[in-house]
């Protein structure tokens, strides 16, 4: 029989990925696990992250993966008194280089096929969205206005 001083899985390391494998299995019924930290959790490079969240990533596997965790985030604020701090405010992706533009159009098919907003814009607009960007005309401009960025430490604290 499992006890505290015999887990069955000890997680080495209480940043956000240590919190987030011991929150998805402590799902698993009877599974006695163990987070081992030598400082407090979350405070080494997780909580020097942006913490930029996107949705749309270059692989399905990747945008599968960053779609759970804005997935898990609305989970673990409607089990908390209060939503975790989630900024929603956008991101741009801008590029004057044809490769750049390619890429451009093709996060914008992945973002269609995912059912998430993305919106090729004018580069006035662009400029009008992030003013101390100085774009040459022949920019091309994508607006992803559901991404955004998190607090980092109370994201971990509240996966851990
Ligand atoms: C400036 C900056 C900006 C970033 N921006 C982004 C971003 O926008 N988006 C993004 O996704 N990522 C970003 N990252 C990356 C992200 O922060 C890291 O990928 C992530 O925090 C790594 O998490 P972790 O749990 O692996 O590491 P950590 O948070 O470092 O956790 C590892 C933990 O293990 C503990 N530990 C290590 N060895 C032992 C041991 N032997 N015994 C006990 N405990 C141990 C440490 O004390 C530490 O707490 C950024 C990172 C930095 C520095």
């Amino acid at each position: 029989m499992p006890t505290p001083h015999h887990p069955d899985v000890v997680i080495i390391g209480g940043g956000i990925l240590g919190c987030a494998i011991a929150r998805y299995l402590s799902r698993l019924p009877g599974l006695n696990i163990t987070v081992v930290e030598r400082h407090g959790l979350g405070e080494q490079t997780t909580s020097y992250a942006a913490a930029l969240l996107t949705r749309i990533r270059p692989h399905q596997a990747l945008t599968a993966l960053a779609m759970e965790t804005f997935r898990a985030i609305e989970e673990m604020g409607q089990a908390s008194d209060e939503p975790l701090p989630l900024r929603s405010v956008g991101s741009l992706q801008v590029s004057a280089q044809p490769n750049g533009q390619r890429q451009l159009e093709e996060t914008a098919l992945r973002a269609a096929e995912a059912g998430v907003t993305a919106e090729q814009i004018a580069v006035q607009d662009a400029m009008q969205l992030a003013p101390w960007l100085d774009l040459t005309p022949d920019t091309a401009a994508l607006w992803l206005p559901d991404d955004g960025y998190i607090d980092p430490y109370s994201l971990c604290m509240a996966a851990g």
